[in-house]
């Protein structure tokens, strides 16, 4: 069976891809080599992001590697946090980036946002791109508490829960990430 590599440390990003990819391919994680280099992850653009982190996993293994970035676009703040929706306020602290959002906010009545996945499948043939997105509008405060990084505050187009109110499974079938690698899927017979 072919092997995939998944540019990430993070196990539960391997399993969702695992989950999906249904015995396609054997999926592999950066947690099953020791590549001691650093990815600088220093693009301008998801796309840059995702491919940094594709093509640099593709170049020390050889196997076809699949490098994502993720990320919250509001219209409002002209595309913010964008790329730095991890770290837009403090690293990985999801209570104060999301904060930093409502402040700036504040008073708004443009509340539309979405969120975005870019997935770069890299191999000797380069990168291809798959983007998924989901729509949907940002509350004023906190609302559910299930999901991580933004969902308190997103209800996608359609719903009227948050992503943090929903069932995990239920956000699953209709997140970025699921759009992105849904179109990866489909393309798969043709690389
Ligand atoms: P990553 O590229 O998947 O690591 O995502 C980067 C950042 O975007 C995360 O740290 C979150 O702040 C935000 N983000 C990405 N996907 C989601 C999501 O499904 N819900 C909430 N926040 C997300």
């Amino acid at each position: 069976m072919n092997s995939l590599l998944v540019a990430t440390h993070n196990v539960h990003k391997k399993e969702e891809i695992q989950q999906m990819l249904q015995g396609q391919f054997q999926v592999k994680s950066l947690s099953d080599f020791e590549l001691l280099e650093e990815i600088v992850e220093d693009g301008s653009t998801f796309h840059e992001n995702a491919k940094i982190k594709g093509e640099f996993c593709y170049l020390a293994t050889g196997i076809p590697s699949l490098g994502d970035d993720s990320g919250l676009v509001v219209e409002a703040l002209e595309g913010r946090p964008g790329i730095f929706s991890a770290r837009y306020a403090s690293n990985h602290d999801f209570k104060l980036n999301i904060e930093k959002v409502l402040e700036e906010l504040k008073g708004e009545k443009n509340r539309k946002a979405y969120f975005v996945t870019v997935l770069c499948y890299f191999t000797e043939n380069g990168p291809k791109y798959y983007e998924g997105r989901v729509y949907g509008t940002l509350l004023e405060e906190n609302k559910g508490v299930q999901g991580f990084g933004y969902d308190p505050i997103f209800v996608p187009d359609g719903f009227d829960q948050t992503f943090a109110q929903m069932d995990p499974s239920e956000k699953n079938k209709i997140s970025h990430r699921r759009v992105a690698l849904d179109l990866f899927l489909k393309d798969l017979p043709l690389l």
